[in-house]
């Protein structure tokens, strides 16, 4: 069999030209849509007719002709039949979850995701009657334990926030296959480096607000799943993603369509770049984290998931051991350095870093981020690919000794 490219296979798809043969596709902004004869509203409403039936379109919450373009483009790269494109990454996750789960089921998670997410699962979903228990992504066993009569979803994101723990989605596929549970996967962390549809997950869900965008200017997500789940999703009637209604604009659609192009160049450069950084620091000593240096606990699982030739991802953390250290390196990193911004959110073409438990992870309480291994002092660096990489080196070299993080 023919290894998967998801650089090729988004462009594999139909290309999408604007009107008047623009060469970029048209921006389609109407919230609603006309119909020539007045019996084709019902046929809608029935599902005889739609986007996919004699090219109707309704109402833009429902699909939109320019965020189906985006969403096209997106289930092609993960290799699945079709994708909803949603307002956010939570709402991908959210909608995604409670439309696989009612009152009284239950899910069993990685314990290192993104801290939404946790909160999400944590927090929000028990006042719905829907629990969830928080397990080791990188032991399938712990997630097999974990699995009741009321399970129906095992969640985990490929490359885990913020602790770049791997996880082994096959095994986790073969898991959820034998006790027939969806397995959905976050892949925000690793757009085209990991598809997890390939290695078997059913719905791959992203914050195209990171990397797939790649430029820090919108808030978007995706969900990426067979058409059936998808129809589910955006059914006039039940669907989560048309009643929740966490819709994407077109505009946004739009702009996310003008990155995808370069997604691939991105991600390549991301990822040169950080194995360059953190295979520097790991020399020198300092307590980094990297899925593509032999160190990294889960190396040789990651490199059996990645299709070849993206490299292994552009994020990587330092642990300074206390929260003030981090802010140190922070604060030289930025303010003397220029190395970077200190800022949450990652996929940028900047340099961005946090400490993420006193952040993005704050939702995790203190006792379970010491079990998932999350250090106060742990940064998280999403490295970008702007000035000379030798400068990069040089900048990050200087900031690591001057906050005494070489041993
Ligand atoms: N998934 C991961 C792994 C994330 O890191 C984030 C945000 O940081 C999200 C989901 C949520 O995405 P959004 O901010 O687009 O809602």
């Amino acid at each position: 069999m023919q290894k998967f490219n998801p650089e090729q296979a988004m462009w594999n798809v139909r290309r999408e030209f604007g009107e008047h043969g623009g060469v970029t596709p048209s921006v389609s902004r109407s919230s609603t849509f006309t119909v020539m004869d007045p019996c084709i509203m019902p046929e809608i409403f029935e599902g005889l007719r739609g986007p996919e039936k004699n090219g109707c379109f309704l109402y833009s919450r429902h699909f939109n002709p320019t965020v189906d373009v985006l969403a096209r483009y997106l289930a092609a790269m993960e290799g699945t039949e079709a994708a909803v494109c949603t307002a956010s990454g939570m709402a991908a996750i959210s909608c995604t979850l409670l439309q696989l789960c009612q009152t009284g089921d239950h899910i069993v998670s990685s314990d290192t995701v993104y801290g939404g997410t946790h909160a999400l699962l944590r927090e929000l979903f028990p006042r719905m009657g829907i629990s969830t228990s928080f397990v080791n992504p990188t032991d399938t066993q712990s997630f097999e334990a974990a699995i009741t009569k009321k399970t129906r979803v095992i969640y985990t994101e490929a490359v885990g926030n913020p602790t770049l723990k791997v996880a082994d989605i096959p095994a986790l596929t073969d898991l959820a296959k034998t006790n027939d549970l969806t397995l959905v996967v976050d892949n925000t962390f690793t757009p085209v480096i990991v598809s997890p549809a390939q290695l078997g997950a059913d719905i791959v869900v992203h914050s195209l607000t990171k990397f797939v965008n790649g430029a820090s200017d919108v808030i978007a997500g995706v969900i990426c799943a067979a058409k059936p789940f998808v129809h589910k999703l955006m059914d006039l009637h039940t669907g989560r993603v048309m009643l929740l209604g966490p819709t994407m604009d077109p505009r946004i659609a739009y702009d996310i369509i003008q990155r995808l192009p370069h997604l691939a160049l991105r991600m390549r450069e991301h990822g040169a770049r950080a194995m360059i950084i953190a295979a520097r620091l790991n020399e020198m000593g300092v307590d980094i984290a990297y899925p593509g240096l032999p160190s990294h606990p889960q190396y040789r699982l990651m490199s059996r998931l990645i299709n070849e030739g993206y490299g292994y991802g552009g994020m990587l953390t330092i642990d300074c051991g206390t929260r003030s250290r981090a802010e140190d390196l922070m604060n030289v990193l930025q303010n003397e350095e220029r190395f970077g911004y200190i800022a949450v959110s990652l996929g940028y073409y900047d340099t961005l870093m946090s400490c993420s438990s006193s952040s993005t992870s704050s939702e995790v309480p203190p006792e379970d981020q010491h079990k998932i291994g999350l250090s106060p002092g742990l940064v998280r660096l999403s490295v970008g690919f702007t000035g000379s990489l030798a400068a990069r080196l040089e900048q990050i070299e200087r900031a690591v000794k001057k906050v005494g993080l070489v041993r």
